[in-house]
This record gives C-alpha cells, structure tokens and sequence, in this order.
C-alpha cells in the first residue's frame, strides 16, 4: 500500500505571500546568481531556487523552519512545503 504524504501547512495559507522582489535578496549582497526564485511564505522573503548555485530558499528552510515557498517566477503557480515535499499548484 501506497503511504501519502499529508501536508497541513499549505492548507493553513489563506493568502499568498507574492514576491516584493525579483532579485535573490541574499545574491544581490554578495553579487551571486540566481537561476529563479521563490518568495516564502512564512516571512515574505524572496531567495534563489536549488538550481542556482548558493540554493537561498533552502538554507532559509533550513535555518528558519519557514516551510512553504512560492515560485516568484511569471507564469508558475505552485506551492511547495519543504517538510512534507509536496508540491500543490493553485
Ligand atoms: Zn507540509
Ligand atoms: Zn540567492
Ligand atoms: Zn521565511
């Protein structure tokens, strides 16, 4: 039998957190590059993705605990929860 994955923290956003941003607030810092970016949806920051090579939005799970992330990329409407790795498009 299958086991699914549950995940009830997309289900606790009522409104989305859409990017201030559309730079990788930790990259323009230090002069990195992003591939593209995602906005949290726990604090509102704006990071780069896993495909660039500093992954922001991942050490910012990591460090913070701040779950759910949005794509900030035109054209992509999706959520994804780090911990339960879910991926939900809206
Ligand atoms: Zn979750
Ligand atoms: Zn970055
Ligand atoms: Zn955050």
């Amino acid at each position: 039998m299958m086991e699914q994955k549950i995940c009830d923290d997309i289900g606790l956003i009522k409104k989305l957190k859409l990017p201030g941003v559309h730079v990788c607030e930790e990259c323009i810092k230090t002069g990195g590059k992003w591939v593209h970016l995602r906005t949290c949806q726990t604090c509102g920051v704006t990071l780069c993705c896993d495909y660039s090579p500093n992954q922001h939005m991942t050490q910012h799970y990591l460090q913070s605990h701040h779950k759910v992330i949005i794509s900030a990329e035109q054209g992509e409407r999706w959520l994804w929860c780090y911990k339960h790795e879910i991926i939900v498009e809206y």
